[in-house]
């Protein structure tokens, strides 16, 4: 490690040396300091200034904090924009910073990478394939709201913004919901570039162990199977490799249960996450996660050589990546079952060589309890089990069309934002449907990021026909954004539209009947229906309890009817089969 911290102090001066006729970071004037906001972007705006042929920084779209969210973009041919990118087959990779403020190593290394890539045109073969699409600074409010000590058991910088933003969200389980403007943007801002690679800058918590750097890539399983063997076979190995030459160790996330030894698992990315979100949209996304307990320098270094070799691999696989992603893209357009949850499956098992610290329990000076602690003087390499794979536990055949009402504003407007094509019916129509309804499920108790989330959703379908109104939308699902359709719109996905409760509306009954008066009618009813009159005496006869209850028997009796509303926890949105 001591040699590392040499190797770095060498490469920053080196850099301070290079840079006194340009561009100086606040990060490499005082390696104990992160930008803020405002210096992130005027130190842009200089490089934007200087360089206009190469580096364009657009201020696009509303955040929290009342001022625009930046895109920086970086291109040596003048490709300057999605349509451009795409005429000339260009690899477009995406990285985001400061989705959590007080985890603010992307934002420095990236104004590092920008500016050395500007002024030394040695470094620029590797973006000859490549348009860098970046948004410098993510969480502006989150970022304003600066301290020193919200992330107790960090290894500097000296001041760092916080994780919420201004309305206390968690910006990285905001990117289905969006209920952030800044999510808003950024749906959009994606869904015009449609990135290949995807690169979201954070900080781990956890464990002790001895890498600098740990890497979530998109969960190989959930990642369209093309992209996945890229990513697999060729991608994750050249990087290592690269990482390696670079002195680092690399590691996927330490995500483990008790204990490391027992084994890491891999993370499940949900579309709610930044990453899991790319996969919606055909990327492969990576979430790099430094270790909090290594200084900041090292921490910015490895963020800066790792984007720098995801770049250079990137760059040179460029064709392959394309092809992977047409593939992709085809696969989503035309396929016609798709899986919607997973789960981790404990029965299938690799090993992975980890660097880690022997750890044990002393007695705690605060409890006198047993405490886990770290004992750095005993660093060890040993084989642990890894547990990379997830299995499918959902999945449904696509409809040829979905049908959300216009009524559904919020719905629309979120299908819109991320580029999903979409006709307004011209007329009144009656549409034979497959539809769901909403036999069970369950809400959390507690909010979750502004929501009680809906999940173990049961469903009942039913086909018949609905009416649906001029200007209500369809939306054919033989497209790109194939799958953030589906898994948005399916309500037992579980980071469905109806999970985040947008759908809420559908779940209570708004008539209802007086007792006394449905009585009469109801006897009426079962005396015309005789069928209904056995349903009545054989559940009397199970459930005791029900043959206690005078008005469980009478609302039985009114759901049974055509009284009932249709269109209590029916989901409205039709699924057009053929
Ligand atoms: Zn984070």
């Amino acid at each position: 490690m001591k040699i590392r911290q040499y190797v770095l102090l060498l490469s920053f001066s080196f850099i301070l040396a290079f840079t006194s006729h340009g561009q100086v970071t606040p990060f490499e004037k005082d390696t104990d300091q992160t930008a803020t906001y405002a210096e992130t972007i005027a130190f842009y705006q200089g490089l934007a200034k200087k360089y206009p042929q190469w580096f364009k920084l657009t201020a696009t779209g509303d955040t929290d904090a009342g001022v625009p969210l930046h895109v920086g973009v970086l291109s040596f041919d003048n490709t300057f924009s999605p349509e451009l990118a795409r005429q000339k087959k260009k690899l477009v990779f995406f990285v985001n910073n400061a989705i959590h403020p007080g985890e603010p190593e992307g934002v420095d290394a990236t104004m590092m990478l920008i500016r050395d890539f500007l002024i030394r045109p040695e470094k620029r073969d590797i973006l000859k394939n490549t348009v860098l699409v970046f948004i410098p600074f993510y969480n502006i409010d989150g970022g304003w709201n600066r301290g020193r000590i919200s992330r107790i058991n960090q290894n500097g910088p000296a001041a760092y913004g916080f994780r919420g933003n201004a309305k206390n969200l968690d910006l990285n389980r905001d990117f289905i919901k969006a209920d952030s403007k800044n999510a808003r943007t950024f749906n959009q801002v994606y869904a015009r570039w449609l990135p290949h690679i995807f690169m979201d800058n954070h900080t781990s918590n956890g464990a002790d162990y001895q890498y600098t750097m740990t890497l979530i890539a998109t969960q190989k399983d959930k990642l369209n199977q093309h992209l996945s063997e890229y990513l697999q076979t060729t991608l994750m190995p050249k990087l290592k490799t690269e990482m390696k030459f670079r002195t680092w160790d690399l590691s996927p996330y330490v995500n483990f249960e008790e204990k490391v030894e027992g084994g890491l698992m891999a993370f499940p990315d949900l579309p709610r996450y930044s990453s899991g979100y790319a996969a919606l949209h055909n990327a492969i996304g990576f979430i790099p996660e430094t270790h909090m307990l290594k200084p900041f320098p090292m921490r910015v270094r490895a963020t800066y050589d790792l984007m720098e070799s995801m770049l250079k691999i990137t760059n040179a696989d460029h064709q392959k990546i394309l092809e992977a992603y047409a593939k992709a893209v085809k696969d989503v357009e035309t396929k016609t079952q798709f899986d919607l949850s997973w789960k981790l499956d404990m029965s299938r098992k690799d090993s992975i060589s980890f660097k880690g610290f022997e750890s044990g329990y002393k007695p705690s000076e605060v409890s006198g309890l047993p405490r886990l602690y770290y004992d750095r003087s005993k660093p060890y390499e040993r084989i642990i089990p890894y547990y990379p794979h997830y299995i499918a536990t959902q999945s449904i055949t696509k409809p040829k069309y979905y049908v959300v009402p216009k009524a559904y504003e919020a719905v629309i407007e979120r299908l819109q934002w991320n580029g999903v094509k979409m006709t307004p019916l011209a007329k009144d129509t009656l549409l034979e449907a497959e539809y769901y309804i909403i036999a069970d499920y369950k809400s959390s108790p507690t909010p979750y990021e502004g929501h009680h989330l809906n999940r173990d959703v049961k469903l009942e379908v039913k086909s018949f026909k609905r009416k649906y109104y001029k200007g209500d939308f369809l939306i054919p699902t033989s497209q790109p954004a194939a799958r953030y359709i589906i898994e948005t719109l399916e309500p037992q996905a579980p980071d469905s539209f109806f999970a985040w409760n947008f759908f809420d509306g559908v779940l209570n009954q708004k008539e209802y009947f007086s007792a006394y008066v449905f009585e009469d009618a109801a006897a009426e009813l079962l005396k015309k229906n005789p069928e209904l009159k056995k349903k009545l005496e054989e559940k009397r006869a199970a459930e005791p309890a029900f043959a206690a209850s005078a008005s469980a028997q009478l609302d039985f009796v009114y759901r049974n009817s055509e009284y009932y509303e249709p269109s209590h926890k029916l989901y409205p949105v039709a699924r057009i089969m053929k």
